[in-house]
């Protein structure tokens, strides 16, 4: 069993290194594929930028009624209040109100078959009511083959069962909604169909700079399982950055100076063994503090954390109590929510248990 895991994490590993390494040819296949059945497609550099396309093809002067359907709705849209109406998404769902806007994000694109992947999603049900529906999908989360979907789902475990199931719906063309006749003869049908507008928007979100770190590319294989913020040691204490948050953003060259880096990672290697698609934060995160180990403007106290972190091994052997306080005070004592969970440990100081780690593998 245990080898057959370690095989889809590698095989899983492949699928994400021949989408991210050919990026550029396989995102003009896809949208020239999603051209030709009539989905428009737009680039999309920064979320100011989609925000304001979105309210530009809005139909109406003022009140268009909007659904978000996507983790985090765009800060752009709150300033729009007069111009948008927002249909909460259980209203939606439930029937209880109707949207003529929809913007949801995709899961997956697949290049070959020019179709957009949808997990979980509360709207997908809803299609049908449309006028207008928005996709935002991100230009790394997309996949060359279908077939390779079926292992990235499985190691993903968002759904249980095969990806024809009722938490996933594929569309490979808009989607039509009903529209019913005002008048018709007695035989025909009431309704007719019309497929309603549908953008799809490549969204860059700073993606395109982190392709061209050949260290950081790496991150960029990441399939949103949230696996690796579930064990992170830090991450449940400070609730700040999963760890593909800190090494993606945090790492990054205009971050340097409010660097976070060193506060946030202990170096457990808890995220390496979780992650199905095999990036090796450790390794990247070492990387990292190398190279800003060298800037001038790095505080000191970050090159002792860092220093300590090569100890860790060491670390993880102060096991009396007393040993433990002093270490804990001398070398975290200026950051409280780290003080209080090493202070909290019981066992090892930064791994998780056995039996954890098995459970979330
Ligand atoms: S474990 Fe983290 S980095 Fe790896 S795929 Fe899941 S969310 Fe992305």
């Amino acid at each position: 069993m245990h080898s057959d895991l370690q095989y889809l994490k590698t095989r899983a590993n492949f699928i994400r290194f021949s989408y991210i390494e050919e990026m550029e040819k396989h995102l003009l296949a896809f949208e020239s594929r999603l051209s030709s059945k009539n989905i428009k497609v737009r680039w999309m550099m920064e979320e100011a930028e989609m925000v304001d396309f979105i309210c530009k093809s809005m139909p109406k002067a003022n009140y268009n009624k909007i659904c978000f359907d996507c983790p985090k709705i765009p800060d752009g849209f709150f300033e729009k209040k007069n111009f948008i109406k927002q249909i909460s998404i259980d209203a939606f769902e439930k029937n209880n109100d109707s949207a003529e806007n929809l913007v949801v994000q995709a899961d997956f694109g697949i290049v070959e078959t020019g179709s957009i992947i949808f997990i979980n999603k509360n709207s997908k049900n809803c299609f049908n009511n449309l006028e207008k529906i928005f996709i935002i999908l991100n230009i790394n989360d997309l996949i060359i083959r279908q077939n390779d979907l079926e292992t990235l789902l499985f190691l993903q475990k968002k759904v249980n069962k095969s990806f024809q199931s009722d938490d996933i719906k594929i569309i490979s063309s808009p989607p039509s909604r009903i529209i019913a006749k005002k008048f018709q003869m007695s035989n025909e049908d009431n309704y007719t169909l019309e497929k309603i507008e549908a953008y799809v928007l490549l969204y860059d979100n700073g993606i395109t700079e982190i392709l061209e770190d050949n260290v950081l590319r790496e991150t960029l294989y990441c399939i949103n399982c949230k696996k690796c913020k579930e064990v992170c040691p830090v991450y449940r204490q400070t609730k700040e950055f999963s760890p593909i948050e800190l090494v993606k953003y945090h790492c990054r060259e205009e971050n340097m100076r409010n660097i976070k880096l060193f506060e946030n990672t202990t170096l457990c290697g808890n995220c390496n063994e979780v992650c199905p698609v095999q990036i090796n934060f450790t390794q990247l995160i070492i990387n990292q503090m190398q190279k800003f180990s060298k800037r001038s403007h790095l505080h000191e106290k970050n090159m002792d954390i860092f220093k300590v972190f090569f100890k860790r091994s060491k670390m993880n052997k102060v096991n009396s109590k007393m040993r433990r306080y002093f270490f804990i005070r001398k070398y975290f004592g200026k950051n409280k929510k780290l003080t209080n969970y090493f202070s909290g440990c019981k066992e090892n100081f930064f791994n998780i248990s056995q039996k954890e780690r098995h459970q979330k593998l």
